[in-house]
């Protein structure tokens, strides 16, 4: 109690608190038993002097006894020094027990009884002329001096009447200090209540933060709250939070924590140390609070209080609502990192699960760039793939018209860095300096890129390139994604490059380079289906077994090679040739009449006959079909040609029969 007296005694007047004049008879027991202590006394002048003050108010028809009756604190003090004496009475000199030496206020207080002192005792010249009386002011229930009254009357004037009236006077002024005791104690009591209200407050709002923070998982709600909580509590202190992660927060309170910027350093000094900072500057306070979690320090949240200080109980307060904030910005940040990383996980189980679904290279790229431009929100796609042979990029598949087939050499733009480095890039702005110059960037007048290499065992076989009109679109986070899409997709292109590869070899005969006799089969079959006629052509080498007698195999197996070239250039892209079987070779030519074959045969034959060496001479057999015919079929087609051809054999060889 004796600590928190000093303060009561300082009445800031704001409770509401009446006057305990006027509510006396209401006061509960246990109020009037509240009583002065010794301890007490150190701190009781400023209440004994109001005491005195509001006793001068009530004692003003009090019978003066010709001098100022004046209040003496136990220590010796005047406390009533500085209140008006009362007109009329007589002038004094400034008396305390220190000064006056042995008068009765001294024996006053050392016999505990009143006590009248004559002018010729006193020791002090300047009080010669005065008799002095006084009167010990008890305490109600323990008893002991808690002040002294006393008076100095002309000497030789005072009476044992003057001692009652100062006793009167004495009885009245304790039961003034004692209204006041009262009073103060009350305050002090409200003071309390109002303080422990205000905790009470601070800590449900804490609670209510804590809660509410706990609840958020996504960071940028965590953040809103802490500001918001902040602006709530104390609405003219200015708050701002700066956060060290690559986050950008859409609220404007929320910056990056900068420490090369001037007006920084405090809160460098609270992130490096992960300690509360203040300082003050001028007369406004400023808070450095770290925001840290249990892996480390997020950011700092900066507070600035214009007007006076926070006190230690709102620090408590904010230190705690930084940790918590600190621990719920980690929690919805690990939070986002792990939906981040399921997200992506997913994603890339579906992307490998659907390129890996089609085979065909062209289809599988074209899905990678639809896919690719979907996961990235970008405006345009680019994929190639890396040609060993020509040491050319050739455009696979592109949202670009403009770059459709489009080939470039391995040095040549972003996909030629990614050549070399074997590593991704991401680019923020095309049109602030870079390094090289780039087609895709150009024709797209793209400004943001993310480019990756296709690696296959640690070579390139491709690349993809993925861009945005706008500046600044690619995060960090997705170059990562990408670069682990790209290992996906340059598996899955190789495989269907090598799947592709292989269909190649078994659909092509490996002697003459035409296509094998199955595919032409599957061909035809596919043809006749969809179009309303075709026909074909076979073509027999005459006498071949005797150039093969003559010149040997491996001059037999050139000529076979020799005839097949004159077929591939003298047939359109959209015909088919095959070998068909030894020296057999067979042509089919969808929707071609009978007339435009045997011009082809013609060609064929006149070709084989002036451009082969040793000279060969081939016999063709045509027939067709129509899509009226009884019966459609590539054994029919087969035989009725086959049928002509010998035919054709039949009258001299070297020359042509329509089936
Ligand atoms: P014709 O067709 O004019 O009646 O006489 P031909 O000698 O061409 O007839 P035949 O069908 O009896 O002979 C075909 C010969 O072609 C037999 C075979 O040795 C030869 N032959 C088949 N395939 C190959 C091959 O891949 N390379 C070589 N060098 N010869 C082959
Ligand atoms: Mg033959
Ligand atoms: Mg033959």
């Amino acid at each position: 109690m004796v600590g928190k007296r000093k303060q009561q005694l300082n009445h800031d007047g704001q409770d509401g608190f009446e006057h305990p004049s006027r509510t006396r008879q209401q006061l509960p027991q246990w109020l009037q038993k509240q009583e002065l202590t010794e301890a007490d006394m150190p701190y009781t002048h400023e209440m004994m002097a109001e005491s005195y003050r509001i006793w001068l108010e009530e004692a003003e028809h009090f019978p003066w006894l010709g001098g100022q009756i004046v209040l003496l604190h136990p220590d010796g003090t005047n406390v009533s020094a500085g209140a008006e004496p009362e007109e009329g009475a007589l002038e004094l000199p400034s008396w305390s027990i220190e000064n006056i030496g042995p008068t009765a206020a001294s024996t006053a207080l050392e016999t505990c009884r009143p006590t009248m002192t004559r002018a010729e005792d006193h020791r002090l010249p300047a009080l010669k002329s005065y008799d002095s009386i006084a009167v010990p002011i008890f305490t109600r229930t323990t008893g002991f001096p808690c002040g002294i009254a006393a008076c100095l009357l002309p000497a030789g004037t005072a009476n044992a009447g003057d001692l009652k009236l100062l006793q009167a006077a004495a009885l009245h002024l304790r039961s003034c200090i004692y209204r006041d005791f009262e009073n103060l104690f009350v305050e002090g009591l409200l003071r309390e209540r109002k303080l422990s209200n205000k905790e009470e407050q601070r800590r449900s709002i804490l609670f209510d933060v804590m809660r509410r923070l706990n609840d958020h998982i996504d960071v940028e709600n965590v953040l809103s709250e802490v500001l918001f909580s902040l602006e709530e509590l104390y609405p003219v202190c200015k708050a701002d939070l700066f956060l060290s992660q690559d986050y950008s927060s859409p609220n404007e309170k929320v910056k990056p924590l900068a420490f090369h910027l001037h007006d920084m350093e405090l809160c460098k000094a609270a992130f490096l140390d992960g300690q509360l900072r203040e300082e003050m500057i001028g007369d406004h306070q400023r808070l450095a609070l770290p925001l840290s979690g249990k892996q480390g320090v997020y950011g700092v949240l900066r507070l600035d209080m214009p007007e006076g200080k926070f006190d230690e109980a709102d620090i408590d307060f904010l230190k705690m609502l930084a940790g918590t904030a600190g621990a719920a910005f980690e929690k919805a940040k690990l939070h986002e990192q792990a939906n981040v990383l399921v997200g992506e996980l997913r994603l890339i189980n579906e992307l490998t699960q659907r390129l890996n679904r089609s085979l065909h290279l062209t289809e599988t790229m074209q899905f990678a760039t639809a896919e690719l431009l979907q996961i990235f929100k970008s405006d345009f796609c680019c994929v190639l793939q890396y040609d060993a042979s020509t040491q050319n990029f050739k455009v696979m598949s592109a949202n670009v018209p403009e770059m459709i087939g489009e080939a470039y050499s391995k040095d040549y733009g972003f996909c030629g860095v990614t050549w070399s480095t074997k590593e991704p890039i991401i680019l923020s702005d095309y049109c602030s300096a870079t390094p090289v110059t780039s087609k895709l960037m150009e024709v797209t007048s793209s400004r943001s890129l993310l480019a990756a290499p296709l690696l296959l065992n640690g070579e390139v076989i491709g690349a993809v390139m993925i861009t945005k009109r706008e500046p600044n679109h690619f995060s960090y986070d997705n170059y990562k994604l990408l670069q682990v899409l790209s290992a996906h997709l340059g598996l899955a292109i190789s495989n269907a490059t090598l799947h592709a590869e292989m269909r190649r070899m078994v659909i092509t005969d490996k002697l003459t380079g035409l296509y094998a006799r199955h595919y032409l089969n599957e061909r035809i079959g596919r043809n006749q289906l969809r179009d309303s006629s075709g026909s074909l052509i076979v073509v027999d080498i005459d006498h071949f077994k005797k150039i093969n007698d003559t010149f040997g195999h491996q001059v037999g197996d050139d000529i076979l090679i020799q005839v097949s070239g004159i077929i591939r250039t003298s047939i359109r892209d959209s015909d088919i040739a095959a070998r068909w079987g030894g020296e057999e070779l067979a042509i089919y030519l969808p929707l071609l009449s009978l007339e435009q074959t045997r011009r082809v045969a013609e060609r064929i034959r006149q070709r084989v006959e002036s451009e082969t060496g040793p000279q060969v001479t081939v016999s063709c057999g045509i027939s067709e079909w129509h899509v009226a015919d009884d019966k459609i079929s590539v054994e029919t087609l087969f035989y009725k040609a086959d049928m002509a051809l010998y035919e054709a054999k039949h009258h001299g060889r070297n020359c042509i029969v329509i089936g």
